[in-house]
């Protein structure tokens, strides 16, 4: 408000309910109240000095780190990169565990007591989560830290929820570096959840050492919600909730699931798939589970599978970022939208071919492209 119209509201004071003129405030905040301001924003640091922190292990600037990592910005996505690249000459010395499991199975209260016995150990894991519908739902219901209420104010762990924004495939890539962060941080144990009813347990197994399915017992058909390509993928299937009355079933389940998966062929790695029972409440079996995941690792690293394993991960996630990348470029570039749309409507309407009409959409992207 300026000064003059103050003066003419103070003359036309007619009630003592009239707001009567403030205090004149100065121009400008001193030079004190300025630089005050400033040191309470936050502090924004180059990669090197993302590197440094995440190398002491401080957490504030690892979380920072993945949110640059996550943003869509392109100044975000450049630094995040550079600090990647910093990053991985200290990350790989982990093992990565990919969980999966129907809602209701009781992943989060098998991580809180998994977790809890690999941090007492002296370990430090991270839990990050892979949530296709996260975008739908506009939060994650994956690596929520109120899921876990123990593990997230363990000082040896780190709970990360999935990232929210855009594709399975950009998601995906997303918690793939977020490792690399996790790893060169000094988590040695990671984590890495998804719900098993689509796309994303396909996207996690290419990102871990050992993948686990967390199973139900006597839930009427056994095999049912679960498609026969995640059970294909497991390295263990751990029947979860085997205490009280369930017992008996998850025994029985336990001999069923053991039969199925004696019916895929190995893959390689010399390693026999394994049913476990447990139950994350009475805390049992998750010793088994932990010592089983050993015994993975020592055979996968002695015959070269684990390294081979994470080799083709590496050449998969290569060509994966190249795909994303020409179908962005493909499908966001300025002009091509429209046209697409265009060739849509022909092809709904019958009057193209979807192969004629993908051609000349092809033909127009790679004369047109910048
Ligand atoms: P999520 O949706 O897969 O993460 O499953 P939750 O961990 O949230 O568990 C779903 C429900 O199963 C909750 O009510 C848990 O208390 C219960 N639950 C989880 N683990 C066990 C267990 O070992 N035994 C029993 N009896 N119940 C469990």
């Amino acid at each position: 408000m300026s000064l003059k119209y103050g003066m003419k509201e103070e003359k036309n004071i007619k009630s003592a309910l009239d707001v009567k003129k403030g205090v004149e405030q100065p121009a400008n905040f001193s030079a004190d109240v300025v630089s005050g301001l400033k040191s309470r924003k936050k502090k924004t640091y180059s990669a090197s000095e993302y590197f440094e922190g995440i190398k002491k292990g401080d957490i504030s600037i690892l979380s920072q780190a993945i949110t640059l990592v996550e943003s869509s910005l392109p100044k975000h996505f450049d630094l995040a990169q550079e600090i990647i690249q910093l990053c991985i000459p200290f990350s790989g010395n982990s093992i990565r565990i990919g969980i999966t499991g129907v809602p209701g199975v009781g992943k989060s209260t098998f991580i809180e007591s998994l977790g809890g016995l690999i941090t007492s150990s002296g370990s430090k894991l991270a839990v990050l989560a892979i949530d296709p519908s996260s975008e739908r739902s506009k939060g994650s219901i994956l690596g929520d830290k109120t899921r876990m209420e123990t593990l997230s104010v363990n000082r040896n762990a780190f709970i990360r929820p999935s990232p929210s924004a855009g594709s399975l495939g950009g998601v995906a890539r997303k918690t793939r570096e977020t490792i690399i962060l996790c790893e060169a941080a000094g988590f040695n144990v990671i984590f890495v959840e998804t719900v098993g009813v689509g796309q994303s347990e396909t996207a996690v197994h290419s990102m871990v050492d050992f993948f686990l399915l967390l199973m139900l017992a006597g839930a009427g058909d056994e095999l049912q919600g679960i498609k026969r390509g995640i059970m294909e993928m497991a390295d263990a299937i751990a029947i979860t909730k085997a205490d009280g009355n369930n017992i008996n079933n998850a025994r029985v389940a336990k001999v069923q699931y053991s039969n199925a998966l004696q019916l895929f062929p190995e893959e390689g790695s010399e390693w026999s798939p394994k049913v476990i029972t447990c139950s994350a409440i009475n805390k049992t079996g998750l010793n088994e589970i932990l010592n089983m995941i050993m015994k993975f690792v020592e055979l996968t690293k002695a015959n070269d599978w684990f390294y081979k394993n994470r080799r083709g991960q590496a050449l998969y996630w290569m060509h994966d970022t190249i795909t994303n990348k020409l179908k962005d470029c493909f499908y966001l570039h300025g002009t091509m939208k429209d046209y697409i749309g265009n060739i849509e409507k022909q092809v709904l309407d019958g009057k193209k071919s979807s192969f004629v009409a993908a051609q000349e959409l092809l033909d127009y992207y790679l004369t047109k492209k910048c």
